[in-house]
């Protein structure tokens, strides 16, 4: 045993544990050793978070992508999942600004370029604005909306809106969740 608190303490960090900085103290190594063992999680708690994440796990569940940040990530039961959020509901910043959309516009004009799309040599054209996470909505009146979200994530919603599924840190982030000032995600 000590030993093992020899090495956890050469391994962890002395601000890991209370009682780190004076080893020799009987009293205090006693406090650590008793602190170590209240964190081994016992047979039952190892039991309930194996049965908590298989309950949460299915093969079934969607792989989703967030329209916001682009991570993804398996759909789960525990709360802190993906939302599908109505671009409509959308705060405004997370359209793009007047002078963004001007600079967006003026690469989108750009000619295409050739690039290598393999290791044989092989080339195609690509144009510059696709590598730009743009979504841009016509709304049918023509007029346009350009979105800060990756276009190849927008969908329609069971209303016919369109909508994406947003991470719970981008959720989290734009306060559908904490009633908080809204906040730019991390895009
Ligand atoms: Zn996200």
């Amino acid at each position: 045993m000590e030993q093992a608190v020899g090495l956890l303490y050469a391994n962890t960090g002395k601000d890991r544990f209370q009682g780190t900085d004076n080893l020799t103290d009987e009293v205090a190594r006693k406090q650590l050793i008793e602190e170590i063992n209240s964190e081994i999680p016992s047979p039952e708690d190892n039991d309930n978070l194996v049965k908590r994440f298989v309950e949460a796990q299915s093969y079934a569940m969607k792989l989703l992508s967030c329209g916001g940040c682009g991570f993804r990530n398996m759909e789960t039961t525990i709360d802190g999942t993906y939302k599908l959020c109505k671009l409509i509901h959308l705060p405004i910043f997370m359209e793009l600004t007047k002078i963004e959309v001007e600079k967006f516009v003026a690469i989108k004009n750009q000619p295409a370029v050739q690039v290598y799309i393999d290791d044989k040599g092989k080339m195609d054209f690509v144009e510059p604005w696709r590598a730009y996470s743009v979504y841009i909505h016509n709304d049918g009146y023509d007029s346009l909306k350009y979105y800060h979200l990756h276009p190849e994530m927008i969908q329609e919603d069971d209303d016919g809106d369109k909508a994406t599924y947003l991470c719970p840190t981008c959720v989290s982030a734009l306060s559908y969740r904490t009633g908080k000032e809204p906040q730019k995600p991390p895009l």
